[in-house]
């Protein structure tokens, strides 16, 4: 199909030409048609489409305060679902779930620190409703793609806010509107395109509480996953920063994604590719299927689950960028063979399991040595001690912090109520603080 832009060209040389004598357009019809091969012969460079509502409409929408931070089980939540689904049904999308766009499911969050939540065990008077929405780009092939991301957050804040205030509608901006408005964009620009594999379109409830809405579906599928190729999860998309960098996880669940990865970063964007399938958002429920995953992400900042993560602060440019990023790579997963799944490293029995906490939001953007803070929550160890957003953990009692991973290693090892010392470094100095979990 030919773009906008030369539409208006022909119409404008056509109107012209009609005031002049008939070799002058037979000229000017000549250059339409040297035009006409010049455009059809260049490959035409994709754009997110600027008429029809913009990334920025939908992030708007599900962080308004009218939608009270999204909780699962709560009105702002029903809300946000059903704004979901009539984007779905505008696109075209066919129903997914098991009620047509939906999927309900019950949960029973855990009732003290040594149970789990039950996901999808029956309703009893404790139980929450949540909605996962999903819809699908049907395809003559047999083979599913999946595009996901969670658009439950954290209402008035809960434990899981970093905030300690008076309660306050936590918008969830970044976290997790910025990756439904990229999918939803996403579901536009792949519709039309002459695809062989399906494209199944997911925004997951409960994800904030542990990841309920994706595990509920990997339970209960609503298509074959074993026909599922890859996953693609964007959970925080919104705050692209190109001088530091995107960072892709799960890159080892497969031996084709570094290659692939790196062929579409045609905005030659700094990548930090992580190749472990395990994280804290939904990929990682695929990735216990066996399933290649990854999980776009831009980093941690100051209004990480605080009120204060509000539309106005994100990188939409930066999201359309992401967006068109991930549509070349399905585009190249739609010629590959099924991707070969590998396991990685850190999905083994030995997990770190933590019964403490720093109270630190790690910087996992961070590429040097130690752990670097990102932001301190108030009276939790760290800000207890004197940590300092900034300061980079090297050691934490006997052992040495290289990384993220050492350090969640090393933060496994306490107990509630132990003590030990904390070495950071803060600027040039390296500074040592008793620390009491
Ligand atoms: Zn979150």
């Amino acid at each position: 199909m030919v773009n906008s832009c030369f539409n208006i060209q022909v119409a404008n040389l056509t109107s012209k030409a009609l005031k002049h004598s008939p070799f002058t357009i037979l000229r000017i019809l000549l250059s339409v048609f040297l035009i006409l091969i010049l455009v059809s012969c260049s490959k035409q460079k994709k754009s997110i489409p600027e008429l029809g509502i913009s990334l920025k409409d939908d992030v708007t929408f599900l962080a308004s305060d009218e939608l009270e931070g999204r909780e699962i089980g709560t009105d702002g939540e029903k809300k946000a679902a059903a704004y979901i689904v009539n984007r779905f049904k505008a696109i075209g999308l066919t129903p997914a779930g098991t009620d047509n766009y939906l999927q309900k499911f019950e949960v029973t969050p855990a009732q003290n620190p040594h149970e789990q939540a039950k996901i999808g065990a029956g309703r009893d008077s404790l139980s929450i409703i949540g909605t996962n929405v999903i819809g699908m780009i049907d395809n003559p092939g047999d083979e599913i793609i999946i595009i996901g991301a969670h658009y439950d957050h954290l209402g008035y804040g809960g434990v899981n806010s970093l905030y300690r205030g008076d309660s306050l509608v936590h918008n969830g901006a970044d976290d997790n509107a910025s990756g439904v408005a990229v999918m939803i964009q996403l579901a536009e620009l792949l519709k039309d395109e002459k695809l062989q594999k399906d494209i199944l379109f997911m925004a997951f409830s409960g994800e904030e509480e542990g990841l309920w809405g994706s595990n509920y579906f990997n339970k209960n599928p609503t298509i074959d996953l074993s026909k599922v190729s890859a996953m693609i999860n964007m959970d925080m998309v919104g705050r692209l920063d190109e001088k530091k960098a995107l960072a892709i996880h799960g890159t080892g669940t497969s031996p084709s994604w570094d290659a692939m990865v790196n062929k579409a970063n045609l905005d030659s964007i700094p990548l930090l590719l992580r190749p472990s399938g395990v994280g804290p958002s939904d990929h990682t429920s695929f990735y216990l299927q066996d399933i290649p995953v990854l999980h776009f992400f831009t980093g941690q900042h100051e209004d990480y689950h605080r009120p204060s993560d509000d539309s106005e602060k994100l990188n939409y440019e930066g999201m359309a960028k992401i967006a068109l990023m991930i549509d070349r790579i399905v585009d190249e997963l739609n010629t590959a063979d099924k991707l070969t799944f590998t396991k990685t490293k850190d999905e083994s029995s030995d997990t770190p399991r933590f019964t403490v906490t720093l109270g630190v939001v790690p910087d996992y953007l961070y590429g040097g040595k130690g752990m670097r803070i990102d932001g301190i929550t108030d009276d939790k160890p760290a800000s207890v001690a004197g940590l300092q957003k900034g300061d980079i953990v090297v050691q934490l009692g006997d052992f040495t912090v290289d990384g993220m991973n050492e350090y969640m290693e090393a933060l496994s090892k306490f107990k509630k109520g132990a003590e030990t010392t904390v070495i950071v470094k803060r600027g040039d100095k390296e500074l040592t603080f008793p620390i009491k979990f």
